[in-house]
């Protein structure tokens, strides 16, 4: 559907904030045939450009869909990222991803595709709409909109909030964002040096500690150092000229810039929502934390909310599964959440403790490449090992985890993948998932592919919601599928989605 300057009165789930978050889940929950609004305060896309990455997490979750391929022709693999500030991290080391690398793309062009994406799928793309506030009953949320033309009025059953640290949702919805304040803070310039060779690609340390970061980009280069003293008023924008002061103090010497296209500040903030779900209220992305840029993950961290908010959302919208599978989304979530902000924190203290934490970085630095090591850790700080709760916790060690790369889990319609191994799996599994086959497709993999177990059940966002301990029965089956996808089909419904 092209973009609309007037809303329906009505929609299933509204999305407030299209960034990374907001898009993807407008995408997930378009998929599934909810539909889906997304408001946006901006008239049209940024002119500048926050993050150029998308880690391997990241890839695998869209290849689930199929789209990983669009995303990876837009720029360069690279084996190792920055880690603790000057250490390389080896990523080719990861053995539990498709993609052991890290892609070099714009978060622009991130958006621009996920955009292009949801209009594929049919989601109302409102631009230069903002949400001012809303209000909740039984059926659903009644949301106020600033718009081009005036206020607006919109209705719809969920509201997710995918609004940036900021998020307007999750102060009207009152939820407590609990952390620690910024106390340290950081100037960004993509400027244009008058002498491109002034200053080479990587760190450049000045006569009195200070130091600036140098990433050349097309046509200009990005430069990132510390702001000592600054102003009372964090929000104050950044002048050329206080930019040009600061640099110029952590280099100890003059550097000419002939063009200044984009001007910020940043600081350490770490702070996680106490809950990610309010009643028809649902925060994703930065909106459900914030956290320094160390790592740069927080593109890839929105989009992991999304992939994991966006089938369950669908399949409650569609009144196919009960409201406490969104449950799952906080437990699941939340605890991402509180593993992002200490991974990001400690990369964020590491880099900025001087002399004092040196042997920590150095040792840290080692396991960064070392071929025993260098593996796990980069599954650690990309999201690549991530394991939500099992059913089981003593259960098969699949449980809870991304199913593994080599099985055929293609997901591309967005429901789930039952796993069988036909020569060993009982008929009962088989003929259990039959009800659930508008959610759950039954796949057959070779004899053998399915350590210790004959059936796998695999969740829409590639994880392993269900692993068949030996002698399974029909009933287990059953309770499984339920418990992610929601009750059987009556014999002969179909829904809008079907
Ligand atoms: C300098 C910098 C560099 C970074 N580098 C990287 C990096 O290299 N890699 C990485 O992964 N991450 C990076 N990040 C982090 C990354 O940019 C964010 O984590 C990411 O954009 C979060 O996505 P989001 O969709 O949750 O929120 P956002 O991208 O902030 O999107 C929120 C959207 O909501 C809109 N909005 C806000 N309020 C309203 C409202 N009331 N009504 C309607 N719309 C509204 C906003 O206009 C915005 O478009 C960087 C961040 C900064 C500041």
């Amino acid at each position: 559907m092209p973009d609309a300057t007037t809303a329906d009165a009505h929609t299933d789930v509204l999305v407030a904030g299209a960034g990374p978050a907001g898009l993807m889940l407008a995408c997930e929950l378009a998929l599934a045939g909810v539909s889906t609004t997304v408001l946006e305060r901006n008239p049209s896309p940024p002119g500048f450009c926050r993050g150029f990455n998308l880690n391997a997490r990241s890839l695998d979750l869209l290849d689930l869909r199929g789209l990983a391929d669009r995303f990876l022709v837009e720029g360069p693999t690279l084996p190792a990222t920055a880690f603790v500030g000057t250490a390389a991290l080896d990523l080719a080391a990861m053995r539990r991803t498709r993609h052991p690398y890290v892609l070099g793309i714009a978060q622009t062009r991130v958006e621009e595709l996920l955009t292009e994406r949801a209009r594929e799928l049919g989601v109302r793309m409102l631009r230069g709409h903002r949400l001012t506030g809303f209000r909740e009953d039984d059926e659903g949320i009644t949301a106020d909109v600033r718009a081009p033309d005036g206020p607006l009025r919109l209705r719809c059953r969920w509201l997710a909030g995918c609004d940036g640290g900021r998020s307007t949702v999750r102060k009207r919805a009152g939820i407590a964002f609990p952390g620690t304040p910024a106390r340290r803070f950081t100037l960004l310039g993509d400027v244009v040096l008058a002498d491109p060779a002034a200053l080479p690609f990587g760190p450049t340390a000045g006569p009195d500690g200070g130091s600036v970061f140098v990433i050349p980009r097309p046509g200009y280069v990005r430069l990132v150092t510390a702001e000592p003293d600054p102003p009372e008023d964090r929000d104050a924008p950044v002048t050329p000229a206080r930019f040009q002061k600061v640099l110029d103090r952590a280099l100890g010497r003059r550097v000419e810039i002939a063009g200044f296209r984009w001007l910020t500040r940043f600081g350490d903030a770490a702070r996680l929502a106490e809950r990610l779900r309010a009643g028809r209220v649902l925060l994703a992305g930065d909106a459900a934390h914030v956290h320094p840029p160390a790592g740069a993950v927080g593109v890839n961290a929105a989009i992991d909310d999304a992939m994991n908010l966006g089938w369950k959302l669908a399949l409650v919208a569609r009144g196919r599964a009960p409201e406490r599978l969104l449950e799952s989304y906080h437990t699941e979530r939340h605890a991402a959440g509180a593993r992002l902000l200490r991974d990001t924190r400690a990369q964020a203290l590491l880099a900025a403790e001087g002399e004092r934490l040196a042997p920590l970085r150095d040792l840290l630095g080692e396991l960064a490449t070392a071929a025993d090591t260098a593996g796990p850790l980069a599954e650690t700080v990309t999201g690549v090992n991530t394991r939500y709760p099992a059913h089981d916790p003593h259960g098969h060690p699949w449980e809870g985890r991304m199913v593994p790369a080599g099985l055929p889990v293609t997901a591309r319609n967005g429901g789930g993948v039952l796993l069988l191994d036909d020569a060993t799996a009982p008929a009962a599994v088989r003929e259990a998932a039959a009800p659930w086959a508008d959610r759950v497709t039954v796949t057959a993999v070779r004899p053998g592919a399915l350590p210790d177990t004959s059936a796998v059940l695999v969740r829409p966002d590639g994880h392993v919601g269900w692993v068949a301990p030996p002698g399974t029965a029909g009933g287990a089956a059953r309770s499984a599928l339920e418990r992610w996808f929601g009750p059987p089909a009556e014999p002969g419904h179909h829904d809008v989605a079907d």
